[in-house]
């Protein structure tokens, strides 16, 4: 495959190379439940055949812990990678058993409210350096860190960019090189246009590009598609994650469609692709081991089934498979649904509107979208 040009420095993950002139690392994330080692054992697995370079898992408490000692002894061989949400201090815990572990500079906040920042991160690249970790600065435009808000009033990607600019400096001040940063949003052109801006300035740091909650098949990878053929072409991005709304066993796509892309790329191949600033946008997440009810992706799809009437309305609605990112993950959308054990939240805009049992969720779904249709075209 042609290389890319890209300028970052390379960083090992593992015995993984990337960044620099190594070939992109295509990467996915377990959706299985971490302490079902069995079932998690299998997915990492099965990524990794399909091609996955690095594998995540996601890790919250001490059942998880535990098991993920299990899991990488029975997956030597694939760079794990931990994602530490608002639970940072696991990363301790964690460390002898991964490559690579990424936290969220918007979730720092949460925990030891007394310590700064930088303490923080001063405490997670001693860990990293002490068991031969990378590190990846997770920025997610759905939690971009308070402070670097208040900041930027009214300038979402300046508040992200900036976010992750100055974590840089803070692994720069400590001498760490070994990372990583992601910008991440659900909308392909705020994913081009942070990674552009950020790229400008750290040319040198590795990028982990990705699109989240892209959605279904085949819309979530054309998503995806947007912002990856725009970056990789310009040389920005190491390694890729798609993200899509698949059910466990074919959590392979993700990989078999990261691969394809930067194939298509590096062979100068691009498709013209469909403006998503018109008519509707239905945006879902991948899933993760934080679904705490399977229907998930059922109700994503058939949340697309019942508002294909609404085609043409410009309408974002998003559906998330958790309580732990979905609330704040869709409050760029015009209706927002996430998943508990057993109900649905339903918000539209920032407005909570309650929570629904699975059968009943997409008759109130539907009342909330005609009414907005109404009102919109009442206004036009
Ligand atoms: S929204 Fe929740 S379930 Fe979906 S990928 Fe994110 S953390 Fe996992």
């Amino acid at each position: 495959m042609q290389q890319l040009s890209r300028k970052s420095r390379k960083i090992e993950v593992g015995s993984l190379r990337l960044g620099g002139d190594e070939s992109v690392v295509v990467q996915s994330m377990c959706a299985t439940r971490t302490a079902d080692v069995d079932r998690t054992v299998a997915q990492i697995h099965q990524l990794a055949r399909a091609g996955a370079g690095i594998v995540r898992v996601a890790v919250d408490n001490d059942k998880e812990v535990a098991a993920l000692r299990e899991i990488r002894a029975q997956t030597r061989g694939v760079a794990l990678a931990v994602d530490l949400q608002e639970n940072y201090p696991l990363a301790e815990r964690i460390a002898p058993h991964v490559d690579k572990f990424r936290y969220n500079p918007g979730h720092l906040h949460h925990r030891e409210k007394s310590k700064s920042v930088a303490d923080k991160v001063r405490w997670l690249v001693e860990i990293a350096r002490e068991h031969g970790l990378a590190i990846r600065i997770g920025v997610n435009c759905g939690s971009v860190a308070p402070e670097f808000v208040a900041r930027y009033p009214g300038d979402q990607l300046g508040a992200m960019v900036e976010s992750a600019l100055y974590h840089c400096s803070l692994m720069d001040d400590l001498g760490f090189a070994r990372f990583v940063v992601s910008l991440k949003d659900s909308d392909p052109a705020k994913v081009i246009e942070a990674n552009r801006r950020f790229a400008a300035k750290r040319p040198d740091v590795p990028l982990h590009l990705g699109v989240t909650e892209a959605g279904l098949p085949p819309g979530g990878v054309i998503k995806t598609r947007i912002a990856f053929e725009k970056l990789l072409a310009a040389g920005i991005g190491d390694t890729i994650r798609v993200s899509l709304t698949v059910p466990n066993e074919r959590k392979h796509e993700e990989v078999e469609a990261g691969h394809r892309i930067i194939a298509d790329v590096a062979a100068g191949r691009f498709v013209s692709v469909p403006d998503f600033g018109s008519g509707l946008n239905i945006i879902s997440c991948p899933s993760c081991s934080r679904v705490e009810n399977e229907r998930f992706v059922e109700l994503a799809e058939q949340v697309r089934e019942l508002t294909a009437y609404a085609a043409r309305h410009r309408i974002t609605i998003a559906v998330m498979g958790c309580r732990v990112n979905g609330p704040g993950e869709t409050d760029d959308a015009d209706l927002g649904l996430w998943c508990g054990p057993t109900t649905v939240n339903l918000k539209r805009g920032e407005q909570k509107l309650g929570y629904f049992p699975y059968d009943e969720v997409l008759d109130r779904l539907k009342i909330e979208l005609d009414r907005l249709i109404t009102e919109r075209s009442a206004v036009q």
